[in-house]
């Protein structure tokens, strides 16, 4: 016995040792299947809202290259639910979250850059943003964060249920916490998984509206680069990832000679997951791939942009499936915070001829989003600041013409015309 039970337990240990060094970068697949077991209208309710998503695509073609300025914000409430101190992850690190989610759906990311010429193109602003809810369901101010001690330890772990008891992280009465309307929030768990999985959602349709939202491992949650355990992917890309699910999106591998892959028009065909940072080309089915996008498995950093066509795909979703998100009125206080109209921002000289100074003259709590762009529509600066630390645009490299400034911050967007004469 002594001969057979050591090879065993040497390869357990293996095991434990391979499955620690490689966390299981989304549970998103299993969850959907075990839910199509457990659902079985779950098929027939996908492939109805396939159809409408579809549909919706070829109606509004026009948007997926555009960028209407209609911002869709997303009230988003945070349940922690934790066991140890550790696991109490703190409201800084939540915010670092909403300004990472906030940054990658703007197209705002800092490794923007980074996307191979040959893709820019197809990056997409999808114009979603995120707020941590400012009211909660019954019309109180709120954080948007709840936190709740529990005993029970591993509360995410259960992310597939079988026949066995409900999910215990989704219900107050099984020590973890009830969601708020889903209808009207994005509920995201931060819990501990004592697995390897990094997070999973769940897609439309709603079936279980009480179990509907993300789950992200509290060690994955947040801009956290203090976090050696971590690495890679410490930089809040999880939730990234996972919204996208959560917004209709699949990972973008299957088959080569797969009918559909990922319902997706502008991501090539892409045969496995990336991982890790690969460099540029990588190549299967024929095509280059999109190692870097947002639903691949590569390191934080190394993921850098949605497409077009995944935009199109979650703005069906918000005016089909998850619409009550675009009508919720979960960060009305938030957004009442930002009134300015045309007046508050003066754009001088104009004519300008080497810096173009703005003035901000109103206050305006939170950042303010400026870019300018040529008479063609083309991007050429873009930045995110705070209305008082904002002052100029450097000019000097600029042709004579009419460009246009534009400034947005809550849902207001404003756009002054300026002329560069040298
Ligand atoms: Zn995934």
């Amino acid at each position: 016995m002594k001969k057979i039970i050591l090879p065993i337990l040497i390869l357990l240990a293996a095991v434990a040792i391979l499955s620690a060094q490689n966390p299981q970068r989304c549970g998103f697949d299993e969850l959907l299947e075990d839910r199509k077991e457990r659902f079985p209208e779950l098929v027939r309710k996908t492939n109805e809202i396939e159809d409408f998503t579809q549909n919706w695509i070829t109606q509004n073609a026009f948007k997926a290259n555009a960028r209407e300025g209609e911002i869709i914000t997303i009230p988003v409430v945070v349940h922690v639910v934790y066991t140890k101190e550790e696991e109490n992850i703190s409201d800084l690190l939540i915010q670092s979250q909403i300004e990472v989610i906030n940054e990658d759906f703007r197209m705002m990311n800092n490794n923007v850059q980074s996307i191979p010429e040959e893709f820019k193109s197809i990056t997409a602003d999808t114009e979603i943003e995120f707020c941590l809810a400012s009211l909660s369901p019954d019309g109180l101010p709120s954080t948007g964060i709840t936190r709740t001690k529990t005993d029970v330890e591993c509360i995410a772990d259960i992310f597939t249920v079988k026949d066995g008891p409900k999910p215990r992280l989704f219900y107050d009465h099984l020590g973890g916490k009830d969601a708020w309307d889903t209808d009207s929030y994005l509920n995201i768990w931060a819990a501990d998984y004592c697995g390897t999985v990094l997070g999973i959602a769940t897609s439309p349709p709603v079936l279980t509206p009480e179990e509907d939202g993300v789950v992200i491992n509290y060690k994955y949650f947040g801009n956290n680069c203090e976090s050696a355990s971590s690495y890679p992917y410490h930089l809040g890309r999880t939730a990234t990832h996972e919204i996208g699910h959560y917004l209709n999106l699949f990972h973008p591998w299957s088959d080569c000679d797969s009918p559909e892959g990922d319902f997706v028009e502008d991501t090539p065909w892409q045969e496995e997951p990336y991982e890790g940072c690969p460099s540029h080309p990588q190549n299967s089915c024929n095509s280059n791939d999109l190692f870097m996008n947002f639903m691949n498995y590569t390191d934080d950093a190394c993921m850098s942009m949605f497409t077009n066509g995944q935009k199109m795909r979650m703005l069906a979703t918000l005016d089909g499936p998850r619409k009550g998100l675009k009508e919720s009125t979960g960060c009305i206080l938030l957004q009442e915070k930002f009134p300015f109209d045309d007046d508050a921002i003066v754009v001088y000289p104009n004519p300008a001829q080497h810096c173009i100074h703005i003035d901000f003259n109103a206050t305006i709590d939170g950042d303010v989003i400026v870019e300018l762009k040529d008479a063609m529509g083309k991007l050429i600066f873009r930045d995110i600041e705070s209305s008082r630390s904002f002052r100029s645009i450097d000019a000097n490299a600029l042709s004579n013409g009419v460009y246009f400034v534009t400034f947005e911050a809550g849902k207001r967007r404003i756009t002054k015309k300026v002329l560069i004469a040298k």
